[in-house]
């Protein structure tokens, strides 16, 4: 009988989290196992999440722009559009970062094991290989971060091509000429624009009074005003109530205050309702690790769970269920694990909603202030007054800042309009380094620029933004 292999270190999930933790832990000389179904790192941000939906949505903003050309007197013809030629492009840019991740994996002399993992105590796993051979691997230490996975439906037909969760929106079977996204939320909003831009008439169900629940209103609206614009109709308040398929769709009863024809048929509908832990079937039960009452499992500030030779990470933790979440979380543990003094503690995790216009924010939010009671001052500087802003045609933005009132220390930072998501990572620092009000109207940004609405924001908190004209109240 061969002897079992035995390891330093055991990732199980190879996604931003599982291989940013392999790759630190093995710059930290640890010795690695990264297992991982797919038959390289990458997860589901590289293979159906992140990756393929920002390449889609930069195809959508190249539709959207060339469109909007018009107004300046560009006339483009309508778009020829070659999905075979779209889907290769993006299962290319697919490859190629996970491509890359396998090499950086070798590079590391990380061992990868393509397979299935499952606890059989705490130090023991099982691996089932996708060749079909069974490993026993023994452990010192394992990091869990296996991710998540859709939630469902139970209302809509199992098993029908017309219903389709992110990854098989992803793939782009067709473009629907109708399409009921079900959810709007990030990836209802992300991939209804992608599909409103290749020419489907999109309709949107979302459950409460607004889209995106939890983020502040000021940074929807301009965000809604336009999806109103570009979808064929949104129903807040709307729940889908049952569904059936029929031949030429599925026939969908909507209930809710803003549906006007509660029986309707879709091409395809597209399910966004949130994500699950992928918790189960992992052995845990073999081990001391605790889920909590949604499956989530329960960690310290250094991702320790209740097993002390086992961490967990990234969305199989909880919200926010964001990549950079996940691999901050995976260093965290990783250094723990080395027997570093660390924690996973920051002030300000950025989250992107990669619309048109995108929304961006970090630290703290005025919908949090208000239910904590916080006092805070919230200045805004609308784009309206960027000079860059107007020379993209596009000035419906804002930037906010929200700044402690006494210590004028710059709590948290929201964004809508394009390039949020690139220019929120200036807020994350300012948040962190706990920058006041005054550092940020100090720090000189270039002109014309983006990036000068957050220095102008600061001015306005002080009542002198060049351009803008806001007294200081007394
Ligand atoms: P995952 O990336 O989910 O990886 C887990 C891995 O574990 C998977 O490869 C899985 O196959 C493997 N696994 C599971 N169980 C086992 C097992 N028993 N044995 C072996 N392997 C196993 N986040 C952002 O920050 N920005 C974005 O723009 C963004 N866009 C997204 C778009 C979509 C459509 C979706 C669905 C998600 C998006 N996310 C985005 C969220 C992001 O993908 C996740 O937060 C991130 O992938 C979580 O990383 P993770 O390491 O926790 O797990
Ligand atoms: P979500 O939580 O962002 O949105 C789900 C939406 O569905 C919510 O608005 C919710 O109110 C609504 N909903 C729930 N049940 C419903 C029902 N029965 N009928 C109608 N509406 C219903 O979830 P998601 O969009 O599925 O995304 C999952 C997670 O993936 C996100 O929370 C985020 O963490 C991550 N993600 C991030 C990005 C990004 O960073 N840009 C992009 C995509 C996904």
């Amino acid at each position: 009988m061969p002897e079992s292999p035995t390891t330093r270190l055991a990732i199980i999930g190879g996604g931003p989290g599982g291989y940013a933790a392999a790759f630190l832990a093995a710059d930290l000389g640890l010795q690695v196992t990264l297992i991982d179904q797919e038959p390289q790192p990458g997860g589901v941000c590289l293979y159906h999440g992140c990756i393929p939906s920002k390449a889609l949505l930069h195809v959508a903003k190249v539709l959207t722009e060339a469109q909007q050309a018009a107004d300046w007197g560009i006339h483009f013809p309508s778009p020829q559009i070659d999905l075979e030629k779209l889907r290769t492009w993006k299962r290319q840019v697919v490859r190629k970062l996970t491509g890359g991740l396998g090499q950086l994996t070798g590079q590391r002399k990380i061992r990868f094991v393509q397979g299935r993992a499952c606890f059989l105590d705490a130090q023991t796993l099982q691996v089932q290989t996708v060749s079909g051979e069974e490993e026993i691997l023994s452990f010192t230490h394992a990091i869990i971060a296996t991710g998540s996975r859709p939630a469902t439906l139970p209302c809509l037909p199992l098993h029908s091509s017309r219903i389709m969760d992110s990854t098989a929106a992803l793939d782009l079977p067709s473009i629907p000429q109708n399409l009921l996204v079900v959810g709007g939320g990030y990836i209802g909003l992300e991939l209804g624009t992608v599909y409103a831009a290749l020419g489907s008439r999109v309709s949107v169900v979302e459950l409460t009074e607004g889209l995106l629940p939890g983020v502040d209103r000021d940074l929807v609206a301009p965000l809604s005003k336009r999806l109103a614009e570009k979808f064929h109709s949104i129903m807040l308040r709307t729940e889908v109530v049952d569904a059936k398929e029929e031949t030429q769709g599925i026939r969908v009863i909507l209930k809710g205050s803003e549906v006007t024809e509660p029986e309707q048929i879709f091409e395809k509908v597209l399910v966004a309702v949130g994500r699950k832990p992928n918790s189960e079937d992992l052995g845990l039960e073999n081990t001391r690790v605790e889920v909590d009452r949604r499956g989530f499992i329960s960690v310290d500030e250094q991702r320790r769970t209740r097993e002390p030779t086992i961490y967990a990470i990234g969305d199989v933790t909880g919200e926010p269920m964001l990549a950079h979440k996940a691999s901050h979380e995976g260093r965290v543990a990783v250094e723990a694990i080395a027997g570093h003094k660390v924690a996973f503690e920051p002030h300000a995790i950025p989250a992107v909603v990669f619309t048109d216009p995108e929304i961006a924010w970090c630290g703290l939010t005025e919908t949090r202030a208000r239910t904590e009671q916080r006092p805070v001052r919230v200045v805004r500087f609308p784009w309206g007054a960027s000079g860059r802003a107007i020379t993209l045609g596009r000035s419906e933005g804002m930037t906010k800042l929200l700044i402690d009132p006494e210590t004028e220390r710059i709590l948290g930072v929201g964004i809508v309009g394009p390039g949020a998501g690139e220019l929120i990572a200036e807020g994350v620092l300012a948040v962190e380094m706990a920058a006041l009000a005054s550092d940020l109207k100090l720090t000189i940004h270039p002109h014309p620029t983006l990036s000068e609405t957050l220095m102008e924001a600061a001015e306005v908190f002080f009542g002198q933004s060049t351009h803008l004209y806001r007294p200081r109240r007394p």
